[in-house]
């Protein structure tokens, strides 16, 4: 799979990972921040929030694996996908 496969763009995918990063996520710049490990609790529930269809948030998250993040920290310290853009 690659970013070719997903319909999300370059500017989405940056509000997303700063939104995972933020207050509503794992909050990484908190004095405590939080992880929903593989179940990706906190990337889920932002991909819900900014109303990407359910099939495209699987792609998305896939994609996320095979490039190394393999949990919600990992996405945001990684920045995976953005490193390919
Ligand atoms: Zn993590």
């Amino acid at each position: 799979m690659s970013l070719k496969d997903i319909s999300l763009t370059t500017t989405k995918i940056r509000e997303f990972l700063n939104r995972l990063a933020g207050y509503e996520g794992c909050q990484y710049h908190g004095i405590e921040w939080r992880c929903g490990g593989p179940q990706f609790t906190y990337a889920k529930k932002i991909m819900f929030l900014m109303k990407i269809p359910k099939a495209e948030q699987e792609k998305f998250l896939e994609l996320c694996k095979e490039y190394g993040g393999y949990c919600d920290c990992e996405m945001i310290i990684r920045r995976v996908l953005l490193q390919f853009i």
